[in-house]
């Protein structure tokens, strides 16, 4: 009788914007190739998802379940969540109510045409689900949503530890110097610095949780059938090398730039409602005149970084769409002063949440100036091929960053102390400069190189029907 059963993929993210997208494209890919899937949702967001209109869509063979998060309610339930808070809750709270969800899952299975589940994907930081997978013996493949030089730094977490570079003595190595401090020995990573290590080595506490956390999860991956990554090979060729060695036998399989494939589904989840008038505006604007700016779902910068931007915009006088979430700064609402507003009001639109696979796309952006998040930085080579300016906030946004600006040549930083004349100049050269032709140049080539990676016949095509047919359809 099973024969006659689709294939069940339970599909799990990390419940945080960035996490989630990555995973729903895959999730609609799986589906469209034919398997059911229940994309598992926390409740949290969940109630977020049905509040934005942004989601979730779903079909009879594509369904979201949820479970709970483990934190206690919050007082706002439109915010991101404290991420090193629902790292915390996720690993030691949700591995009971995940099993029941299979058992529930596999018991509505005839009833319901519900297929009993047959293999599990999880986000790389939710691998309690292993312990569920191994329990009923099915595959279960990680999903890292970082780059591949992001997943690798992480790795060497441990390394750096042992050796005594991390943790920090004290606070101050932050800026005197010690984190330009440059490593040779890590494969794959030449001549990287400490300062383009995720954020998380940026501690002296021995036992800070982010940093044990990364050590802990990277290690637990070895325990998963495969590793996939929302990258492609041309990209990251070296970082994949030393990963691949360091996790032989398991698999990785690099199939990214995900937003490239084309799928039949399209189940959506934004969090944010988002404002769709700016892609009118764009459309009234310049081939390649305006920058567009936005650190994506978890940034909050203080008041202070807020006007400095605001006024480098301003001072830049090129045009600009900007992205300023209800949640992105510390303190009280995301107010920007009315002097700023009035002062821009014929060249700049600021929105609470774009729509960014439609804004990267559109022939009017001729620059990002984004904090490196791999999915901003993926979209933006795959849908934009856009040189950028680069401000890493966390996490392994700074690996991001030196990547970018220095293996793959198409963009540049600015110091993390923001000003704004740094940021009007940065944003001048940006957009027209002599030194970001060449930029221009690489982003436009590693877009056809996504391309090809994604086209019948390329490595990340390949990759994705051997994941589903060497691993998830076993
Ligand atoms: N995003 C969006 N609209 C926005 C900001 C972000 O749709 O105004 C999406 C973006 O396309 C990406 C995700 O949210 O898929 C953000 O992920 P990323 O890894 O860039 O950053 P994070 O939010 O994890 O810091």
């Amino acid at each position: 009788m099973a024969e006659s059963y689709k294939p069940h993929a339970v599909c799990v993210p990390f419940p945080a914007q960035g996490h989630i997208n990555p995973m729903l494209k895959l999730s609609n890919l799986l589906h469209s190739r034919g398997f059911f899937v229940t994309f598992v949702n926390t409740d949290y967001n969940h109630r977020r998802l049905l509040k934005s209109g942004g989601g979730p869509v779903g079909s009879p063979d594509f369904r979201f379940a949820t479970i709970p998060d483990g934190l206690p309610p919050s007082e706002s339930e439109d915010s991101t969540q404290d991420i090193p808070s629902l790292c915390d809750s996720t690993s030691k709270t949700c591995l009971e109510p995940f099993c029941n969800l299979l058992t529930e899952l596999n018991t509505s299975a005839s009833e319901a045409g519900v297929p009993p589940v047959s293999c599990i994907v999880a986000d790389g930081i939710m691998s309690f689900t292993l312990k569920a997978a191994e329990a009923l013996r099915l595959p279960a493949v990680v999903f890292w949503t970082t780059s591949a030089c992001g997943f690798l730094a992480y790795t060497h977490y441990k390394y750096l530890v042992e050796k005594g570079y991390i943790p920090l003595k004290d606070m101050n190595q932050i800026t005197d110097g010690y984190l330009e401090t440059t490593l040779d020995e890590i494969p794959g990573m030449k001549r990287i610095r400490l300062k383009d290590f995720p954020s998380f080595i940026r501690t002296t506490d021995p036992e800070d949780f982010m940093l044990n956390f990364a050590i802990q999860q990277t290690h637990v991956s070895h325990r998963a059938t495969a590793i996939i990554l929302n990258t492609f090979d041309a990209l990251e060729q070296d970082t994949l090398h030393a990963l691949s060695a360091a996790y032989a036998p398991l698999p990785i399989y690099t199939i990214g730039p995900l937003i490239n494939h084309t799928t039949t589904t399209q189940a959506a989840a934004s969090l944010w409602k988002e404002d769709h008038s700016c892609i009118e505006w764009l459309d009234a604007q310049h081939p390649g005149s305006v920058l567009y700016v936005n650190f994506g779902s978890i940034t909050v910068v203080t008041r202070q970084q807020l006007a400095e931007f605001a006024w480098g915009l301003a001072d830049s006088r090129k045009p600009f769409l900007w992205c300023v979430r209800p949640d992105a700064v510390e303190g009280s609402g995301a107010a920007l002063p009315p002097e700023f507003t009035a002062e821009v009001r014929d060249r700049g639109v600021v929105v609470g949440w774009a729509p960014q696979e439609r804004v990267l796309k559109h022939q009017s952006i001729g620059g990002f100036l984004t904090h490196c998040g791999w999915n901003s930085t993926i979209e933006s080579i795959a849908n934009g091929g856009l040189p950028l300016i680069g401000w890493p906030f966390f996490a392994e946004q700074q690996t991001n960053c030196r990547y970018s600006c220095v293996e793959w040549g198409i963009g540049f930083e600015i110091d993390n102390d923001v000003k704004r004349a740094d940021v009007a100049a940065a944003v001048r050269e940006l957009m027209d400069g002599d030194k970001v032709k060449k930029m221009k140049e690489r982003a436009v080539e590693l877009k056809r190189k996504a391309e090809e990676a994604t086209a019948p016949g390329g490595s990340s095509s390949v990759n994705l029907d051997k994941l589903i047919k060497d691993v998830l359809l076993r």
